[in-house]
């Protein structure tokens, strides 16, 4: 097992039942529940279910439009029907649907409670389960009411993967890719130089791309300077992602990142230093991973455009946005106008098409 402390919480890698008994060894609470959608429960809970054989299930409907309100009530019912307190604890199975809703609901209910963060998606151990940062979507604007709040732990099982769709696997990836781009152009060279992402060992590049995580949100954890780099390929892929959700061709998460990051790599040349060589490099990548994804959004640049106006990263009124320097090297805080994001959405067609 392998542990990546932070300040206050360890991510544990490894085995999740084994993790799962060691967290809960010292520990004493009245109730229990864990929270799953009805593929974790089918796939995942079987695996830790004898650690906490007590423990009520409340199952919800998978799927980023169960994100909302009215399903985090009715999963604050059932933590009230199952005569829940303040020393109870919630258990977050699932991808970053469950963790952000579960680690919302908990972090709200009577206060606050503790809540534990098993991520079972690869998008959710190497990004979503880790930071802190909890939300749900609103009136079709992503993750906009939340807070941060951290777990007591995350506890990251490689394992859960085997059953993982393909789609929701090469999702996860584009956040791996993220984090190579922004800081480690190690990562980045490791992994744009795979066949395919099948030939990964999920377990060390796993732990790679959470330590680079841990790096930025150790140095700023509310997301007041540096780690609004993290959000690169996100201001133009979540505009995407929400734009898509309600057309006939929905685009994961991670996929809308995948083209937010080629049209902000294209603006990083633009506007900033990126060389024309690791454009096109980053370009080949993605291009070769998601050469399927719909591209109907990048036509909607007046709507895409509105959803960014949206973004939480906005100072009065201008939207900003972070952007590659070189490869392992982001900022933040760069401005863009509509002209650019026009350019950039047009960009990430041509390419891709
Ligand atoms: P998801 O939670 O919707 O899960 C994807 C699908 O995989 C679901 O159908 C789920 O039931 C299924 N699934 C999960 N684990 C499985 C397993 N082991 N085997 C079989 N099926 C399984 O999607 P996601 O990509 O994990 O997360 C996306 C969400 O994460 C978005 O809402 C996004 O906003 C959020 N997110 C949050 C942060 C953060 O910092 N909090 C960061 C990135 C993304």
């Amino acid at each position: 097992m392998k542990k990546i402390p932070l300040e206050s919480y360890d991510i544990v890698i490894g085995d999740a039942s084994l993790s799962l008994q060691e967290v809960l060894r010292d520990r004493r609470y009245t109730q229990i529940a864990v929270l799953v959608d009805e593929h974790t429960s089918h796939h995942c809970l079987p695996k830790v279910k004898d650690i906490i054989p007590a423990a009520t299930v409340i199952e919800i409907s998978s799927g980023e439009q169960n994100k909302i309100m009215s399903v985090c009530e009715s999963i604050w019912s059932q933590m009230a029907s199952a005569r829940m307190d303040r020393q109870s604890l919630l258990i977050n199975l699932g991808g970053g649907v469950i963790g952000d809703m579960g680690g919302f609901a908990a972090s709200c209910f009577m206060r606050g409670i503790d809540f534990i963060q098993v991520p079972t998606t690869l998008l959710a151990q190497v990004d979503a389960s880790v930071g802190g940062k909890l939300a749900i979507d609103f009136q079709n604007y992503k993750n906009y009411i939340g807070l941060f709040c951290n777990p007591i732990a995350v506890l990251v099982d490689p394992q859960f993967l085997k059953t993982l769709p393909p789609r929701e696997l090469r999702s996860g990836y584009a956040e791996m890719i993220k984090h190579g781009l922004i800081k480690s152009s190690t990562i980045w060279d490791r992994l744009s130089g795979m066949e395919s992402i099948y030939d990964i060992t999920w377990d060390d590049e796993i732990t790679a791309s959470i330590g680079v995580k841990r790096d930025v949100i150790t140095e700023d954890p509310k997301e007041l300077g540096m780690r609004k780099v993290l959000n690169f390929g996100h201001t133009i892929g979540h505009a995407l992602e929400s734009y898509a959700l309600h057309t006939t061709a929905p685009l994961l998460h991670g996929e809308a990142i995948a083209l937010g990051m080629i049209a902000e790599s294209f603006l990083s040349k633009e506007l900033l230093s990126l060389s024309e060589i690791s454009l096109n490099n980053i370009v080949a990548h993605i291009k070769e991973v998601y050469h399927d994804l719909s591209l109907v959004s990048l036509d909607h640049s007046n709507e895409v455009f509105d959803y960014m106006g949206a973004d939480k990263k906005n100072r009065g009124g201008e939207i900003r946005t972070a952007l590659l320097q070189d490869i392992g090297q982001a900022t933040f805080d760069i401005p863009l106008s509509k002209h650019d994001v026009e350019r950039a959405l047009a960009f990430t067609k041509v390419v891709m098409s």
